[in-house]
């Protein structure tokens, strides 16, 4: 995520912090040290809640790359999403269960450590360090609830899709479950204005964005499913040989409506340049050098039986924006992302 500052890598996964995390810090620095303690144990309990989320992910071989901790909580950015409802379920519950078992485990030693008076006084208060522990230690149950909230894609959301997709289905579950968090998302702005309250109205405007964009990527995944690659392939496309000078690929993408480029040696394909290699290719080399020197050789390749769901992902997976499409071992097209996008618009608009 821009903005954020990597701490340091565990399981894999890269921890970033968000830069506003630091200025959270400044706020409440004037407030004293125990105000600081506070702030750096909330970041601490969010890390292990989604470390749990990412940690029950990787179980169902879904890699996190990074966990960026904010200031209203953290975000985990997965490669691809859960494909059973079960697992969803599993991943959304892993992150508040983990405060509650933190809860559970750490209420007798505190009770004993800080007397039960200090650790079930009410309201909380930050006046001593036994108070300010209980403090942080209650905040825990607040991370668990605040989280359990069914405002869709909070973890709560995704708990009532999951169980909702076990009935109806992904598409239905989660037009319900957005309306859900649509509906949290104007109350929490409701209270947010009326108190004043910033932190609530920009959780507010990050729920309603967060779960309309959700509901177009779930839209535009049951739209792709329908479809495979040999459907909207287009019917002619050229391919270079590897001498072609890079002068002579660029003088093509200006005269075709091709960007992209098989590189073929005979009847096999033995590369493949994007828009972006002949680009950079011709920054650094020059217009006279041959294509092949600059293509790309380990590059994905789709089916032209595979779904467009399919070939989505793998675009989004690879950060590529075209990909040669074979039949059996020969080269017969280019589907890029322009191609999936219209065949989206085409069908949502006729649906
Ligand atoms: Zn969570």
């Amino acid at each position: 995520m821009k903005g954020s500052i990597r701490l340091f890598k565990i399981f894999g996964i890269s921890i970033n912090i968000h830069i506003t995390f630091f200025l959270l810090l400044l706020l409440v620095i004037p407030g004293g040290i125990k105000w600081v303690f506070l702030v750096v144990g909330v970041f601490f309990f969010v890390t292990i809640h989604e470390l749990c989320h990412s940690l029950m992910a990787k179980r169902f071989g879904i890699t996190v790359r990074e966990i960026t901790l904010l200031p209203i909580g953290g975000v985990s950015s997965m490669t691809k999403m859960p494909e059973k409802p079960s697992q969803e379920f599993l991943i959304s519950i892993a992150g508040p269960l983990s405060n509650i078992v933190i809860i559970v485990i750490f209420f007798y030693p505190l009770r004993y450590l800080l007397g039960p008076s200090a650790l079930l006084q009410y309201p909380l208060s930050t006046e001593t360090w036994p108070l300010t522990i209980a403090y942080l230690y209650w905040l825990n149950l607040m991370l668990a609830f605040f989280n359990l909230i069914p405002a869709f894609p909070m973890d709560g959301g995704r708990v009532l899709r999951a169980i909702l997709a076990a009935r109806l289905g992904y598409q239905k579950a989660t037009r319900i479950a957005v309306g859900f968090g649509h509906a949290f998302a104007l109350l929490f702005a409701y209270f947010g204005i009326i108190r004043l309250n910033i932190i609530l109205i920009i959780i507010a405007v990050f729920i309603y964005t967060a779960a309309s964009g959700e509901e177009t990527q779930v839209d535009v995944k049951e739209t792709l499913k329908k479809f495979r690659v040999r459907d909207i392939l287009p019917r002619d496309f050229v391919s270079l040989g590897s001498s072609t000078t890079l002068a002579k690929v660029l003088e093509l993408v200006f005269h075709s409506h091709q960007e992209d480029f098989p590189i073929v040696d005979g009847k096999s394909l033995a590369g493949f340049v994007t828009r972006q290699d002949i680009m950079q290719g011709i920054h650094q080399y020059g217009m006279e050098k041959q294509v092949g020197e600059v293509m790309r050789k380990v590059f994905p390749k789709v089916k032209d039986t595979d779904s467009l769901v399919k070939v989505q992902a793998i675009m989004h997976e690879k950060g590529m924006r075209a990909l040669p499409v074979m039949r059996d071992d020969e080269v017969i097209g280019i589907v890029t992302i322009e191609d999936i996008g219209r065949v989206y618009a085409l069908a949502s608009q006729r649906g």
